[in-house]
């Protein structure tokens, strides 16, 4: 049945063969090019990430409005970016390496509405969408103030619509919660990954939850499909969505300016490295490709896979992208790590990031969950196990000293992708499992 020839990339590309017994591997990408170039050869753009970043501020006050907890930050959705010192030795002690550079984590498990990194691209798709109907409708033009989208002709508008997207719990979240929030009739196509806790959370919302006892490609397969045959209902599609790519992207202005608010420079001299865990590329891609924008040669990003479901990797190396699957190669897709139990890569994000993204590591469940335990021991910040997936990330780019990521002038940054929703009685068994 399989149409990829395993054999062959074994022996053309040495490094699958590891991939394909299940070993942690470290890749760097030989595609990358100067930002300069790399800018020029994709077909996503500055402007973009612009229209994005500004739809955003229009929604402020409609966000600050009904989610009050986002008051503090003015209706923008945002997360802290917090030195982790204390971390930083226990990776230092754990894994036999010196990290002469600052460690921070970039805090997506504290964003509002979905605990998780989904706030930033799939908040803003859904929005996206409900500003265009509205405007459509002659409810709203883009000088007026958001906030009237609270009130009822626009849920009147709005319950006439639906909104349906596939996911393995997180997007399912962020989209559940923002859309109901509007007046959507949702739907969320939930893969086998997805916990109890996810789907319980959203049929409390009011969202229609179906489930399949099968991975992610079915469930936003299954998706696709019903959303086709009904002209009402818009599709979020994880796979192909430039939307959500965007929103991610946004987190680029956002992050630069954290840094200066805390005094890191980041030029020539002082380089930034950045570890983002990646399910289908959606959401690693819009991130990396929002701080190539601004740091442009001076920020490396990599991205972070598990071994049983390295997919964006099995895409780029092949440069066959989302014509390949995980299980193509043997793997089974099976992972703790539910965010990032993804067969097959988005339709985009991997070309996208072809001639931009420095490299891409996997990492064995296990670790995953050696991380979380220390992170929580050493710092106090819980995170749900995908979210680790970052965290070694800077002992593997030292210790093999690319880009110079071991001088004293390099900023790693591990971005935390998401648990800030995860229930304390998961949490504890998520700790239980980092061993003694
Ligand atoms: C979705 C998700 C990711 C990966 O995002 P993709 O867009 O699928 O690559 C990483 N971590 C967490 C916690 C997620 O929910």
């Amino acid at each position: 049945m399989s149409q990829v020839d395993t054999n062959m990339w074994a022996e053309k590309l040495p490094l699958i063969g590891n991939i394909m017994n299940q070993e942690e591997v470290f890749w760097v990408n030989p595609l990358i090019e100067t930002t300069k170039t790399g800018l020029t050869k994709v077909n996503v753009t500055a402007e973009d990430v612009k229209d994005a970043s500004d739809r955003l501020k229009r929604f402020a006050p409609y966000i600050q409005l009904v989610f009050p907890e986002t008051q503090v930050s003015n209706g923008i959705l945002e997360s802290p970016l917090t030195a982790i010192p204390n971390m930083k030795k226990e990776l230092e002690q754990n894994y036999a390496v010196q990290v002469p550079g600052e460690l921070l984590l970039k805090q997506d498990n504290a964003m509002p509405i979905s605990g998780s990194i989904k706030s930033r691209g799939g908040i803003y798709e859904v929005l996206k969408h409900a500003e265009t109907l509205a405007i459509e409708h002659g409810l709203l033009t883009k000088e007026d103030d958001y906030a009237k989208m609270a009130g009822p002709e626009f849920k009147n508008l709005f319950s006439k619509y639906k909104i349906a997207v596939g996911s393995t719990g997180n997007l399912g979240l962020s989209i559940g919660i923002m859309s109901a929030k509007l007046g959507f009739n949702v739907t969320v196509h939930m893969s086998a990954d997805a916990k109890q806790w996810k789907k319980d959370l959203l049929r409390e919302k009011g969202v229609i939850v179906i489930e399949y006892p099968y991975d992610f490609s079915v469930a936003i397969n299954e998706g696709r499909r019903e959303a086709e045959s009904d002209p009402s209902c818009y599709f979020i599609d994880d796979e192909n969505s430039y939307d959500l790519f965007f929103g991610y992207a946004v987190a680029g202005e956002r992050i630069a300016a954290q840094l200066k608010e805390r005094g890191t420079i980041v030029d020539e001299e002082n380089p930034l490295f950045v570890y983002l865990p990646c399910g289908v590329g959606g959401s690693p891609g819009g991130v990396a490709f929002g701080l190539k924008l601004i740091f442009g040669d001076n920020v490396h990003c990599f991205f972070a896979e598990p071994t049983h479901s390295p997919s964006v990797l099995l895409g780029m190396m092949t440069g066959l992208h989302e014509k390949v699957s995980v299980q193509e190669f043997g793997l089974n897709n099976l992972t703790a790590a539910d965010g990032l139990a993804v067969g097959r890569p988005s339709h985009h994000a991997g070309k996208t990031m072809e001639p931009l993204l420095s490299g891409i590591y996997t990492i064995q469940d296990e670790e995953l969950f050696k991380l979380l335990k220390l992170l929580v021991d050493s710092e106090g910040i819980r995170l749900e196990p995908s979210a680790l997936a970052g965290m070694i990330g800077p002992v593997n780019t030292i210790q093999r000293n690319i880009n110079e990521s071991n001088s004293q002038n390099a900023t790693h940054i591990v971005w935390a992708t998401g648990g800030g929703m995860v229930p304390q009685s998961e949490m504890d068994l998520y700790y239980e499992m980092g061993g003694k």
